[in-house]
């Protein structure tokens, strides 16, 4: 087990294990691990992380993740500020939906 990354919440969290799971790595959520067992850290601050089984994959994760963040037409700006990414067509912070797309293609 080896922890690839720590997610913003659960939902990215989730959804980076799907997408690790889809490229064939085997992941799993886990949330509060740390900071619930010691009940030092206050909610907001104890992030869902991502862990993957095999240590050999590490490369492999990295790499799926890498493209999961950076596909540029995955990230918008929300009214409320929020600069939402990972595929979401509402603002996790707000609630709003995306926008429609602009017309300047
Ligand atoms: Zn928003």
């Amino acid at each position: 087990m080896r922890r690839i990354a720590q997610a913003p919440n659960l939902a990215i969290a989730t959804l980076w294990v799907h997408a690790l799971r889809e490229g064939g790595v085997d992941a799993s959520v886990q949330r509060e691990y740390l900071g619930a067992a010691m009940g030092q850290l206050p909610p907001d601050q104890c992030l869902p992380e991502v862990w993957i089984e095999d240590d050999g994959q590490f490369d492999l994760a990295e790499r799926l993740l890498d493209e999961l963040r950076n596909r540029p037409q995955r990230r918008w700006q929300c009214q409320c500020g929020e600069l939402v990414e990972g595929g979401f067509e509402q603002c996790w912070r707000c609630g709003a939906m995306m926008p429609p797309h602009r017309a300047s293609t």
